[in-house]
């Protein structure tokens, strides 16, 4: 066992905390106040190659394994989750299945500009109806001459206000199997497709919508792979993401600690800093032990996915873990500040509100245990 990270990924970790400290913080507040994503730093994270990290340098990506997926993830989140799910929804959800299953002619149109930063992608399989079920999903693809005629609705994608295209999910037949469902690569704007960006309470600068599609019309060269029933390409990337998004959340706690113990030792009251209080020092303990435990959690699933050994009922232990200390260390790192925990001049409260978004989104925590009672023969 070797539970050191490589002078490769330390190396990673330098870069990304640097651009994430010096090129996002400043950009936090105004997203934040704005509900609007800052376009800008995709062709940024393009121009330092974070958008292709987990891909092969023989599709222009970094080459890099799932460990440095999640040191990517983690060193964004700890300064903006926002941010970071921006990058998730494009570099991951949406572009892994165009590169594991597109056509040349679709990795040349939307993978490789998507990886540069380029054109900016959403995934979109939610639906109004439910978003834990993916027997619910009712946006169906009807085939015509040349093409598909897209009718439904999808609901909180990611990206979808400000971005290019859609990875999107719709049913070309009528049975409750996977392979019932196709993918589709949309274009933004399309004839038919209705837009409306939402209002949110957590990740505020990133921009999620509300998605009408009116016989949406989707050419034959749109339909990903070229083939029918492609649903099954996405379990795969969707396991891994979830991995990918306990990193998030890691990096989210880690960000609230930080704040707290920098509160902790500036903070005085009856002439000491509170740290120094036993309560406050020790809930700061209970945290710093919180995120160790998730650390080591994290990483241990990124290696067993670089190992090709991951299984469903580990991925949702990995998530659970990391979404639920996230959202303990976040509430934590609110009281430690007092009254100032309720104040916009501080993060705490912008993380506990991000830090709710990942016990409910990629699968809620009920989802997950429901996974893992699976995976114990219940
Ligand atoms: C900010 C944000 C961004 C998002 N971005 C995207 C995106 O880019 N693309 C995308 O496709 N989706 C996206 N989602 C959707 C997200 O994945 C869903 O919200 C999530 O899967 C939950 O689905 P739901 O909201 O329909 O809740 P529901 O499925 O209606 O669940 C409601 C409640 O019932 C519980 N429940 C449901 N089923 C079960 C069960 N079988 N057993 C026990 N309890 C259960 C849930 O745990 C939850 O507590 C996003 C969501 C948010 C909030």
């Amino acid at each position: 066992m070797n539970f050191q990270f490589s002078p490769e990924h330390e190396q990673i970790r330098e870069t990304v905390r640097r651009h994430a400290e010096t090129e996002l913080a400043p950009l936090v507040r105004a997203a934040e106040e704005g509900e609007s994503f800052p376009n800008h730093i995709f062709r940024r994270w393009g121009e330092l190659g974070l958008l292709g990290v987990r891909y092969p340098e023989a599709d222009g990506g970094a080459g890099f394994d799932k460990i440095a997926d999640c040191i990517v993830r983690e060193e964004l989140s700890r300064v903006c989750q926002a941010f970071a799910s921006s990058w998730s929804a494009h570099s991951h959800l949406a572009l892994w299945p165009i590169w594991r299953a597109g056509t040349p002619d679709q990795k040349t149109r939307f993978f490789r500009p998507g990886m540069k930063g380029e054109r900016i992608a959403g995934f979109a399989l939610s639906e109004p109806d439910g978003g834990s079920d993916i027997r619910s999903l009712r946006t169906a693809a009807r085939k015509v001459e040349g093409g598909y005629r897209l009718k439904g609705s999808k609901l909180y994608i990611t990206n979808a206000p400000m971005g290019d295209f859609l990875l999107l999910a719709a049913r070309t037949r009528p049975e409750l199997t996977p392979s019932a469902i196709s993918l589709f690569i949309v274009e933004l704007p399309s004839a038919g497709l209705m837009v409306s960006k939402l209002e949110k309470e957590g990740i505020r600068g990133s921009e999620t919508g509300l998605i009408y599609l009116d016989d949406v019309f989707v050419p034959d060269d749109c339909l990903l792979g070229g083939s029918e029933g492609t649903y099954p390409v996405i379990l795969d990337s969707l396991s891994e993401n979830r991995v990918g998004v306990a990193a998030n959340c890691l990096g989210m706690a880690r960000g609230a600690m930080e704040a707290a113990l920098r509160y902790a030792r500036d903070r005085q009251v009856r002439g000491q800093p509170i740290g120094r209080f036993q309560v406050i020092a020790h809930k700061l303990a209970d945290m710093a032990a919180d995120i160790e435990a998730a650390n080591w959690l994290v990483y241990y699933g990124a290696w067993r996915v670089d190992q090709g050994t991951i299984d469903a009922a580990t991925v949702a232990k990995v998530k659970l873990v990391a979404s639920e200390t996230a959202l303990r260390v976040t509430e934590a790192a609110i009281r430690i500040h007092g009254g100032a925990g309720i104040m916009r001049e501080y993060p705490v409260g912008r993380f506990h509100r991000d830090a709710l978004v990942y016990v409910i989104g990629e699968g809620t925590s009920e989802v997950q245990r429901n996974l893992i009672a699976r995976g114990l023969g219940l």
